[in-house]
């Protein structure tokens, strides 16, 4: 049996007044592989947990099968649960471990026939006589699903079950996982912080940010049309480029989008989505571009739809099968607060040390005040200073995804074409606004 799992306007505090799971709504259909994904101590895991039942649900209601199930005990779920660190009994051997839910779940049942299936689904018949320490990571990982598996439950709760592996272990695994879960048709909520994890394996992705749910969709769409700046940067690899601009919309002439010192122009004859942005006129914007919506190549070679930048090499970053190289445009990165954890202790040694906070100090302190709400800060003055990257990108403001042969050096100028038809705008507040919300019902979800 597989179940369906959902959530009404669930809510979490463990300290009166903040919620760290805030009005979060999810339907999950049987059978289904639904990843939640957001940057770590946004309530993924409470959320898990109170599926599970190992937390207690506040406010809202957490329907199994249609049935109200808040006060329904853990034992009474038929869930199995994987955790990150395997959680294996160190005196038990492999079999002792996979068969031991089982004493309790079928008591009377010789649970052999159920462990040696188990093992031979997971490729561990070799180490079924083997205890924990005895083990290798991967090994230990597949024993601890597999103690969930034998269970035949109607639903796994999988939090973060792959982090404790190297890369390679980690993306074998991965794959395991997926063609297990697939094959026994089971739900599965599987949480990650790891974007390209939750992309590979989700049927759907649900991105949190502070306890609130901001997108609910499968991985194309998530990518494809985020919903704001948050889940825009969050997924994809590289981060979109996310850029300040300025939209000039007057009348009886061109449309465009400055960028600090260059601007793009709006195609003629206006889009749909472009002439909605007519609205935005005077108005700071937020332009998003991923890294393959940008092309080095001169305006005499632009195909309709492009227009042409220039970019000054910052770096290039080779990758093997592709080159990234950071342009700066000399437009100015937009701020997307909350993407990685936050880190409060290094926050207060730094801010000790330069005797105030800094500008990112005030940003991050801001975005953390405003949890919740906006997903994009603009509104500290612009300024001709260096601009501080966002943490975790290199200098510069456009990153380029180009041929890995491709002969560039720090400080030449390049001309670049952009396709306009790739172009995400964001209003000041970080929500879409191009692609307008209402015009891909297909892929908005
Ligand atoms: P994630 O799984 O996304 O990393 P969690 O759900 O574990 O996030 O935690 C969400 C927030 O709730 C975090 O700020 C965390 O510190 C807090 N939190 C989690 N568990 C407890 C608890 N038992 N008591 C108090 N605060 C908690």
């Amino acid at each position: 049996m597989t179940r369906a799992i959902s959530l009404h306007d669930v809510s979490k505090s463990y300290t009166r007044g903040t919620r760290v799971v805030d009005r979060v709504s999810l339907d999950i259909e049987p059978g289904e592989f639904l990843v939640l994904l957001g940057p770590s101590g946004c309530g993924k895991s409470t959320v898990l947990r109170m599926i599970a039942g190992l937390e207690e649900i506040d406010e809202g209601r957490l329907l199994l099968d249609g049935a109200y199930a808040n006060d329904l005990p853990p034992s009474g779920r038929d869930m199995a649960m994987v955790f990150q660190n395997f959680a294996l009994y160190p005196s038990m051997t492999s079999r002792h471990n996979i068969g031991f839910p089982l004493r309790f779940e079928a008591p009377g049942m010789d649970p052999r026939p159920r462990v040696d299936a188990t093992a031979r689904m997971l490729g561990i018949e070799e180490v079924l006589d083997r205890f924990p320490a005895q083990l290798s990571g991967g090994e230990r990982q597949r024993v601890a699903m597999g103690r969930a598996i034998a269970r035949h439950p109607s639903a796994f709760l999988m939090d973060e079950p792959l982090s404790n592996l190297d890369a390679k272990l980690r993306n074998h695994l991965r794959a395991e996982i997926s063609t297990l879960t697939r094959e026994l048709g089971v739900t599965t909520v599987y949480v990650t912080h790891d974007q390209s994890e939750a992309m590979s394996l989700g049927d759907r992705v649900a991105v949190l940010r502070g306890g609130v749910l901001q997108q609910v969709g499968t991985p194309r769409s998530v990518y494809a049309l985020p919903r704001n700046v948050f889940v825009a940067a969050f997924i994809g690899t590289p981060r979109i480029n996310l850029l300040r601009g300025m939209m000039r919309a007057p009348l009886g002439a061109a449309m465009t989008i400055s960028l600090g010192k260059q601007y793009l122009r709006l195609p003629e004859p206006l889009s749909l989505d472009h002439q909605l942005l007519r609205v935005q006129q005077g108005r700071e914007v937020i332009v998003g571009l991923r890294s393959e919506a940008v092309r080095i190549a001169k305006p005499s070679a632009a195909r309709p739809g492009e227009m042409a930048l220039t970019g000054l090499v910052e770096h290039v970053e080779f990758q093997g099968h592709e080159a990234l190289v950071h342009f700066n445009t000399g437009s100015s990165p937009a701020v997307v607060p909350d993407l990685e954890a936050p880190r409060p202790a290094a926050r207060s040694t730094r801010r000790r040390r330069e005797g105030g906070p800094g500008v990112l100090d005030r940003l991050r302190d801001r975005a953390g005040a405003l949890r919740a709400g906006p997903v994009a800060v603009l509104d500290e003055p612009r300024s001709t200073a260096p601009v501080t990257p966002p943490e975790g990108r290199l200098p510069g403001d456009l990153i380029v995804r180009t041929a890995p042969d491709i002969d560039l050096r720090h400080g030449m100028q390049v001309p670049l074409l952009v396709d306009l038809a790739h172009l995400f705008v964001f209003d000041h507040h970080g929500e879409r606004i191009c692609p307008a919300p209402a015009r891909a019902p297909d892929l908005e979800e």
